[in-house]
């Protein structure tokens, strides 16, 4: 399976960030990568990224709203994402179900609409530093995987991306066993529900990943990429990353 590496802004990059994406597009253009690469940045950049990034980047999305259009202040659909370029969604990121209060059922109906959009949902699990110390990790992400994966989820539109609240932007990680057992436990959940799409759809890992723990982490067995906060901001940084995929993963 293809790895992809995804670049998450975050609420960060003004036009004049667009050149981390010309550095990127140029050094990809000269060395090419084994994997798939995105980059999302924030909303107000994503046509003007989509403009520069060349065929070697796609551009997504950080979230969008449940419906196509409508009375929502402030929000954005799939379908003005895809209208601006992006290939691409992520729903239900931590910080919106912890800042935003988004639910499982939410985030199910984002992730529903991104297909609507004709966008890959990349939907986002991962357990809290409380429930990882009371030994939940395993049970809070089935029922995540549960509740926020729609019935129709498939392999060309749907990634998981596992990442722990508590090793996002704190550069704290678990370690590559823990990573190893939840991707495991992931797959299995997958393909128990899915079959042969469960096993065909990428899990990447988040949180503090950078050019220095990617390369353990991209090994490891179902672990099909990586979602990317912080280091994804300066190209130079998420480049150390890409060059650390071995390309494909089982
Ligand atoms: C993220 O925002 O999805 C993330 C993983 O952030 P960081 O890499 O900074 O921990």
């Amino acid at each position: 399976m293809r790895q992809l590496i995804a670049g998450n802004w975050k609420m960060n990059g003004l036009g004049a960030s667009l050149a981390e994406i010309e550095v990127l597009r140029d050094t990809l253009a000269s060395r090419p990568a084994r994997a798939d690469i995105l980059v999302c940045p924030p909303a107000t950049l994503v046509a003007r990224a989509c403009a520069v990034a060349g065929k070697a980047i796609a551009i997504g999305g950080q979230d969008c709203h449940p419906e196509p259009c409508g009375a929502f202040t402030g929000d954005i659909s799939a379908e003005m994402l895809k209208d601006a370029g992006a290939t691409s969604v992520i729903v239900g990121h931590s910080e919106r179900r912890q800042r935003h209060g988004e639910t499982d059922d939410l985030v199910a109906a984002k992730a529903r609409a991104a297909w609507r959009g004709g966008l890959n949902a990349i939907i986002c699990i991962g357990e809290t530093e409380a429930q990882r110390a009371r030994g939940e990790t395993l049970k809070v992400c089935a029922s995540q995987l549960l509740a926020s994966v729609p019935d129709r989820a498939a392999p060309d539109s749907t990634a998981i991306a596992y990442e722990p609240v508590w090793a996002i932007g704190t550069g704290k990680t678990p370690t590559l066993a823990e990573i190893g057992e939840v991707h495991t436990a992931i797959r299995s959940h997958l393909a128990g529900r899915f079959g042969d799409a469960g096993r065909a759809m990428r899990i990447l890992y988040g949180g503090s990943v950078k050019a220095a723990n990617a390369g353990g982490i991209l090994a490891l067995r179902d672990v099909n990429g990586a979602l990317v906060g912080g280091a994804s901001l300066k190209a130079e940084d998420f480049l150390g990353i890409i060059r650390a995929s071995p390309g494909a993963s089982s």
